[in-house]
């Protein structure tokens, strides 16, 4: 589902990550909403008041609601530029304390602003709930979310827990995030434990679109996408959902739903995109979306021996590098010797190249020699209805044959084709198979 890891220890789903069930909470008449709200939806103390206004509304209809924020557009990469000006080899606990400052601030600002429209509000900070998280400082996962805290407060007459987003306390009780675009994945993870009706996301796109509106004209929102294809598409480079949160959802069955805080409206369920169960669905194409990531590399190693243990060989430490590989292809053997091919992110080449040349010197592997291409991106399409039709791959190689473009490495999964191409072709894959597979209007 992710970009192939080969890592040793993959990261795995624990608690609300895995294992734990939410906490059940008594069902409230009307029942309680979660909203997130990104950055850019939170810029300045006029965007927090529109923000408000939309948390207000749905208060007024009689829900509960707790508000996840993110820290205001920008301030966490300028927290974490001052922890790198400060010490370049930083601890990782203290890099945690800084960067979550900035969600500590919206959040205040948040309540604040709905106590002014005389909506009772308070702020909580993760360590508060508490939000439990792992140790990992900067990539913690979520344990578990006691709900008795804000449950109480909500018996009080509490209308909103403002609740900053991205960050926990780990057992040492030190304070922990959980990597860059957590927000999402915090907010998920209290609807699934507080049992809510929706987790709505608000963010600076009205939905998730069939390709990149920059790239095609014919984009089109998506009115609902199926859990699996938003974890292909988040995944490809789809910036619209931190993935773990759409893993999330999908584990607990989150209705989720993207919609701008920008648009007019105050989220009626006509607008955005509903990501939801497969059967929820209601759009019938077979391919519900083109994605392209731009930095990818291919790298190939020339004339390996063909032996068993070979792809061990290399790709073992490739992953003790960290080196995330992506698509492998290995030619038939001729006289013994094979080529091996692999894409992986193109900031990883310099290590991966350095982690082949030791097992080389080391003696693991030989090969004549080694070939990086860091002008490649790929390109491909995926959709739930893959399962039951045939022909997609053919269609889409001959859309691309049709525009001239060469195929470098393919990749298929139950529900997703990927191609790696030239770099230069990119924009022209994506609009001809947009075109190919009739995207611009609904199936
Ligand atoms: N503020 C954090 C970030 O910029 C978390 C988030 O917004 O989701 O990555
Ligand atoms: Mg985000």
């Amino acid at each position: 589902m992710h970009r192939f890891s080969i890592c040793l220890a993959p990261p795995s789903l624990r608690a609300y990550d895995t294992g734990v069930e939410p906490a059940g909470r008594k069902k409230p008449t009307m029942p309680l909403l979660v909203m997130k709200f990104g950055g850019t939806s939170v810029g300045s103390p006029d965007l927090i008041r529109r923000a408000a206004g939309r948390v207000a509304a749905e208060v007024a209809r009689g829900h509960d609601v707790i508000v996840i924020v993110s820290a205001m557009s920008g301030e966490t990469d300028r927290l974490s530029g001052m922890v790198s000006e400060t010490s370049a080899l930083f601890d990782a606990r203290e890099y945690d304390a800084v960067v979550s400052a900035g969600e500590n601030v919206t959040a205040g600002l948040m309540a604040l602003t709905l106590q002014e429209m005389d909506v009772p509000a308070r702020s909580w900070q993760g360590w508060q709930v508490p939000l439990n998280t792992t140790s990992a400082h900067s990539a913690a996962r979520i344990e578990d979310i006691p709900t008795g805290n804000i449950t109480a407060k909500f018996a009080e007459g509490m209308k909103v827990a403002v609740v900053a987003g991205f960050q926990g306390v780990s057992p040492e009780g030190r304070i922990t995030t959980l990597g860059r675009g957590g927000s999402d994945t915090t907010a998920v993870a209290f609807a699934a434990a507080f049992g809510a009706a929706r987790c709505d996301i608000y963010t600076d796109v009205d939905g998730v679109y069939t390709t990149d509106p920059r790239i095609s004209s014919g984009a089109r929102r998506l009115n609902r996408i199926a859990f699996e294809e938003m974890l292909e598409l988040a995944s490809l480079g789809a910036r619209v959902l931190q993935t773990r949160s759409v893993e999330l959802a999908m584990r607990y069955k989150v209705k989720l739903r993207v919609l701008s805080s920008f648009a007019d409206g105050d989220g009626d369920e006509a607008t955005g995109t509903l990501v939801c169960d497969e059967e929820e669905r209601m759009e019938s194409n077979v391919v519900s979306g083109v994605a392209h990531s731009r930095d990818e590399a291919q790298m190939t190693l020339v004339s390996v021996a063909d032996r068993p243990g070979i792809a061990a060989a290399i790709f073992g430490p490739l992953s003790g590098a960290g080196v995330n590989v992506d698509m492998i292809v290995q030619n038939i053997a001729e006289e013994g010797r094979t080529d091996m091919t692999f894409s992986l992110p193109t900031d990883q080449v310099p290590r991966a190249e350095k982690a082949l040349r030791q097992a080389k010197t080391d003696g693991n592997i030989n090969f004549h020699d080694l070939i990086a291409d860091v002008n490649v991106a790929k390109v491909s399409v995926v959709g739930i209805g893959m399962r039951s039709h045939t022909g997609v791959a053919a269609r889409m190689f001959e859309a691309l044959h049709a525009e001239g473009i060469n195929i470098k490495v393919i990749t298929t999964s139950e529900i997703k084709i990927s191609v790696l191409i030239d770099r230069k072709y990119m924009e022209l894959a994506v609009q001809a198979l947009h075109d190919a597979f009739g995207l611009e209007k609904a199936g």
